[in-house]
């Protein structure tokens, strides 16, 4: 069994692609599920697809979720089975999300179990977003999953390991783009113009307050400007300035809260500097919560996994749109321990190599949710 997984998971791997463009990992995945006579394929997006198999009662269904997306990113790893998409990369271990559920897939053509089973290969995780997409094409209301299940690659705990936590796993975050307009002029005559690097600087130091003093300090909050583009020539005064950030909160309550402070900032700024403005919020990701009841299931049904650990672990601030499917049917995501054995090489990291060996215990911890 392992040696096919293994195959499909460095086949994959070599063939990255991003968000909603997965075409070539779409046909790779028909392909091998084409093979199994008991699931019934559906494709409800351009990429990605979803895989159903009648259960023996079928009283219940169970859906998991694998992310099929990579990254656009150059690949340093050296392996044989690298990259053949230059500047793109499976740096965030889907291609092993992938193979488990495949491998999941193969297990229950040999095993079938007594639930229906719901597979959704997800698109586009890393953005813009693949799980609402699904879910507005109306994939929950056609399968009616009762439970649902994913996990993620992690490069902290070792094969063997798998860790999550009661409630917020992931934290849920939103885009944060702003455009300051003022006018340009000569730089020896700024009293001319309206310079929207002075207003700009304003607002970024202005925003650093709003974890400071508007965050409840027992929570966990991020505000971050990644982004900021101004000017063009040392002698000219600029007449635009843009912002672009990210925002993370642990309780949903805050987000409310800082996007309140963000457009009083924004049009306190612009007052002050007589300059005009653009405030877009972008994209948003739902945190991914666990259920309690099922989390409860989850460690009863896992604890029979012979050399698995289970540990429990703390949340983190990056986000994921799993939560998207969360919100609407209680399930569980977890940590499935991969380590390469280097502490520096983390998701996203163009070394990220996450260990074969891993997708065995994933195909088992999900099979144990079964029957
Ligand atoms: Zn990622
Ligand atoms: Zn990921």
């Amino acid at each position: 069994m392992m040696n096919n997984l293994i195959k499909y998971r460095q086949e994959l791997h070599q063939i990255p692609e991003v968000g909603h463009k997965e075409v070539k990992t779409t046909a790779y995945l028909l392909d091998v599920l084409a093979k199994l006579d008991s699931f019934e394929i559906e494709q409800p997006l351009q990429t990605g697809l979803v895989a159903f198999k009648k259960g023996t009662v079928g009283n219940r269904c169970i859906a998991f979720r694998a992310d099929i997306d990579a990254l656009p990113m150059e690949e340093k790893t050296n392996v044989s089975y690298a990259s053949k998409h230059k500047g793109f990369m499976h740096a965030c271990g889907h291609d092993i999300h992938m193979a488990t559920l495949l491998g999941l897939a193969e297990e229950l053509e040999r095993n079938p179990c007594e639930e229906d089973v719901l597979l959704i290969f997800q698109p586009a995780e890393e953005g813009p977003g693949g799980a609402m997409p699904m879910i507005e094409a109306g994939v929950l209301e056609r399968y009616m999953p009762d439970e649902i299940y994913a996990l993620h690659v992690s490069p902290e705990y070792p094969v063997g390991t798998i860790a999550t936590k009661p409630g917020t796993l992931f934290v849920s975050n939103s885009e944060l783009f702003i455009d300051l307009y003022g006018k340009s002029s000569h730089g020896a005559l700024p009293h001319e113009g309206n310079d929207m690097i002075i207003a700009g600087m304003n607002l970024v130091n202005q925003l650093q307050t709003i974890i400071s003093r508007n965050i409840n300090p027992s929570n966990c909050a991020v505000v971050t400007v990644g982004k900021f583009n101004a000017g063009t020539r040392l002698n000219i005064v600029t007449d635009h300035a843009r912002i672009e950030g990210t925002l993370r909160v642990k309780d949903t309550s805050d987000m409310p809260i800082i996007k309140r402070r963000i457009k009083s900032m924004v049009e306190g700024v612009a007052r002050s500097f007589e300059a005009s403005f653009d405030l877009d919020f972008g994209a948003s990701y739902s945190a991914v919560v666990n259920d309690s009841e099922k989390l409860e299931n989850f460690y009863e049904k896992v604890k029979g996994i012979e050399d698995l650990e289970v540990v429990e672990c703390e949340h983190t601030m990056a986000s994921e749109d799993f939560g998207f499917f969360l919100e609407r049917v209680p399930g569980v995501m977890f940590w499935l321990g991969a380590s390469q054995g280097k502490e520096d090489i983390g998701l996203h990291h163009p070394e990220f190599l996450p260990e074969d060996k891993s997708i065995d215990y994933g195909v088992k911890v999900f099979r144990s949710l079964l029957s």
